[in-house]
């Protein structure tokens, strides 16, 4: 009778795609399995290259944010789904998985977390240790063309023809930004949700706004007209419009809202939160009393940037040489409405390149949240940004990654 070495692996485990989430899934398959044969395929000449540049090349891993049903609240697309796969891997899981291979991660004020050395080096560093250290193979400009499921085994078409077959399959091979990229998962009969961008600038051409390029708020209250949306945040004047992370929330928030409106919408902007135009009517009172001799130009109660302070009075057609005192309530009105529902028409937007994050994908009623297994198709798993989930920045994209990675790696290693 023949016996195997203890060492043979007989069970294979294709992972498609070397960024984050396939790497997840492969380090951690192949420790919790010793007899499973992990193999990640790579398109490209690189691994992990968006780690590598993420967070302004620091790597913004994961967000400081504990509380699962909080954490949900950052992803635009895929919350339920995530409160359950949360609960096997979290942002706490996360830091203790980096610190118990040697990298210790530091929160940021805002939250953002990242490695301590501020080098997304140190995180492909780890990632490629723990790789080496468990026997995952990486096969680089290796594409997976199509893939087809013969008698209980996945037959894999690619460009180089170095894979031929696998027992299990874990697809993360990222989003894409065109429909026509999806076709070899359709081809597995999973539906796509259609992709389209979900980080953009809002454009606003021909806008005497846009002379102030550069000029940036804190604090800015912008609302979608006709919609429920409306993000408070720092908001940034450009060349083309308004950006900002206040901008970009609602990008994400209404990509397919915006996308459906062809990016043809009506904004109002509040320069001031949390005064509304009542309250700062009531303020301008007190205002307008203590600065009464002053002149209005000189004089900008807000703290917002002098240049846009003068824009505003410009808009306004008030004398920028006119006292407090003399302002006539007509045009006082004016500034007022101006400062905390100014009207913006959005004609098109810029696509943010570089944080650049893919809505759409794998849609997830087809995916068990508790597993990453397909429900259509046993023994095939995904991971990370290919599937129908984005966060917003913060880290939250990669958490994903991780989450995903971690849990589908848990499940095929105990088949
Ligand atoms: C510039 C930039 C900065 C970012 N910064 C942050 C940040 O700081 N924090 C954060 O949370 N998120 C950030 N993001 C988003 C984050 O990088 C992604 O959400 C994350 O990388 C997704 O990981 P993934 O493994 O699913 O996909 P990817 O990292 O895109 O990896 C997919 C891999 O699969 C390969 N591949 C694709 N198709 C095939 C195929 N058919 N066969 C074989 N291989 C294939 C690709 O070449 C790629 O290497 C950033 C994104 C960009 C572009």
């Amino acid at each position: 009778m023949h016996h195997d070495s203890p060492k043979e692996k007989h069970t294979t485990l294709v992972v498609i795609g070397g960024g984050a989430a396939g790497f997840f899934c492969a380090v951690n398959a192949a420790r919790m399995n010793p007899l499973l044969k992990v193999i990640i395929a790579e398109k490209s000449s690189k691994v992990l290259s968006k780690v590598k540049v993420s967070g302004g090349g620091r790597c913004n891993v994961t967000h400081a944010c504990f509380e699962i049903s909080e954490l949900v609240k950052r992803y635009p697309r895929g919350q339920n789904f995530l409160k359950k796969s949360f609960h096997w891997f979290n942002t706490k899981d996360t830091i203790q998985w980096f610190e118990e291979r040697g990298v210790k991660l530091k929160a940021e004020e805002d939250g953002r977390m990242f490695p301590v050395t501020d080098n997304s080096q140190t995180i492909i560093d780890c990632l490629i240790k723990e790789a080496n250290k468990y026997g995952v193979e990486i096969l680089f400009n290796t594409e997976i063309k199509s893939v087809k499921r013969i008698n209980n085994l996945f037959q894999l078409d690619t460009t180089n023809h170095k894979l031929q077959a696998a027992n299990f399959l874990c697809i993360a091979s990222g989003g894409y930004p065109k429909s026509s990229q999806f076709d070899w998962i359709k081809n597995l009969d999973h539906v796509i949700e259609e992709p389209i961008p979900s980080l953009f600038t809002f454009n606003i051409p021909h806008n005497n706004i846009t002379s102030l390029m550069g000029v940036s708020v804190e604090k800015a209250t912008i609302k979608i007209q006709s919609t429920k949306l409306s993000e408070t945040g720092p908001v940034l004047i450009t060349h083309w419009g308004l950006s900002g992370p206040a901008v970009l929330r609602l990008s994400a928030w209404g990509a397919r809202e915006l996308n459906v409106l062809n990016y043809h919408f009506s904004i109002s902007v509040n320069w001031l939160p949390p005064f509304n135009e009542n309250t700062l009517r009531d303020k301008w009172f007190s205002l307008r009393k203590q600065f009464a001799s002053q002149k209005i130009n000189n004089k900008n109660p807000f703290g917002l940037p002098q240049r846009l302070w003068l824009y505003f009075l410009n808009e306004c057609s008030i004398d920028e040489n006119i006292r407090w005192a003399d302002l006539t309530s007509s045009l006082q009105n004016k500034l007022i409405k101006t400062l905390t529902a100014q009207a913006f028409h959005i004609k098109g937007k810029t696509t943010f390149k570089e944080e650049f994050v893919t809505c759409g994908g794998v849609k997830l009623s087809e995916i068990d949240a508790n597993t990453m297994q397909s429900k259509i198709v046993p023994n095939l798993f995904f991971a990370g940004e290919i599937m129908d989930v984005d966060g917003i920045t913060g880290g939250f994209n990669f958490q994903h990654a991780w989450t995903s990675g971690w849990i589908a790696a848990k499940n095929i290693s105990v088949i």
